[in-house]
């Protein structure tokens, strides 16, 4: 099974992604953790990477398309994956299918999570409080006015990648404003 989750920040693409990982014992690869680890190492990529990251906006495609053609050939993919933040551009979408072309492999489905944009600043800031009252880090970005950049970025260029899919048949809708179980059962049923 090979996925795409295509939404805005804090649509819940992760949420749904750990839970289908469950489900079919198939790897989440964020792209967005790839790199969090790859500043936290502070590896080339890392460093390169953090002062865009922090700032909202977008990682150069370069950077993405290597890092997961990179892990798409790791044992663990041999089942399939799930693609939580990625692609995130129409030309990181056309890698990907280039991409998988030369792999021999092809997409399942790309499942985009539609969301009102008042609910997702809450939800952010739900997050950071959560995060916040359970001892853990804040993420970097999850401040209003890098959020509010993170908004821009998917609306100017993450946005058009559903003309893409609609457009290769490939795109599924689901209402990401329902309930976590309520949404996993709406795409149990695109699956199924
Ligand atoms: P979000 O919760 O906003 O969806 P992610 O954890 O997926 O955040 O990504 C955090 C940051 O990592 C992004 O704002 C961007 O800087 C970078 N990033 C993640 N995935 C990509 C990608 N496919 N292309 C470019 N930048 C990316």
């Amino acid at each position: 099974m090979r996925l795409i989750f295509l939404g805005p920040p804090g649509a819940g693409k992760g949420t749904q992604a750990k839970l289908l990982t469950e489900r079919y014992g198939i790897p989440q690869l964020s792209t967005g953790d790839m790199l969090r680890a790859a500043v936290a190492q502070a590896t080339e990529v890392g460093k390169r990477a953090k002062a865009v990251m922090d700032a909202g906006q977008l990682v150069s495609d370069e950077i993405v398309n290597e890092i997961v053609s990179d892990r798409i050939d790791a044992p663990d993919c041999a089942k399939g994956f799930i693609l939580d933040g990625y692609p995130r551009t129409v030309p990181q979408a056309i890698a990907l299918d280039r991409m998988l072309e030369s792999k021999g492999l092809k997409l399942d489905a790309v499942i985009e999570l539609k969301v009102d944009e008042a609910a997702l600043v809450r939800r952010m800031e739900n997050r950071v409080a959560e995060t916040i009252a359970t001892g853990g880090t804040v993420r970097s970005d999850d401040n209003p006015e890098a959020f509010k950049r993170r908004l821009t970025e998917y609306r100017e260029k993450t946005a058009p990648l559903s003309e893409h899919y609609a457009e290769t048949g490939q795109l599924k809708t689901v209402d990401g404003m329902a309930d976590v179980e309520a949404v996993t059962a709406e795409i149990d049923k695109i699956l199924a």
